[in-house]
């Protein structure tokens, strides 16, 4: 989430958010976003429904990078291990057809 612009010394024909870490003043002076507002007073990129999108899609990434990992594949192949091995314990307990007779 963008922070506002101190509203005081703030331009209205500009996007409202608080820039720091880049210009001239560095990470410790903030200054006001110079983009054109698009909507509520911000601009595009710093409007909150942009920065949610944005937040939800990296989280999206980041799910989709983790679930590929090998430590993720690891233990999916385990639990695929357990489930087979109850699947095989299931089938063994189920007496051969054509062999009750035999006993
Ligand atoms: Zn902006």
């Amino acid at each position: 989430m963008a922070y506002e612009y101190e509203p005081v010394n703030r331009d209205p024909n500009r996007c409202k958010a608080s820039i720091s870490g880049e210009g001239k003043y560095g990470s410790f002076h903030a200054h006001q976003c110079s983009r054109k507002p698009w909507k509520d007073g911000w601009c595009k990129q710093h409007h909150p429904d942009t920065e949610a999108a944005r937040r939800k899609q990296n989280e999206e990434r980041y799910q989709q990078k983790r679930a590929l990992s090998p430590l993720s594949q690891l233990y999916r192949a385990n639990e695929e291990i357990v489930r087979l091995k109850a699947r095989i314990a299931e089938l063994e307990s189920v007496q051969p057809v054509g062999e009750q007779k035999e006993a």
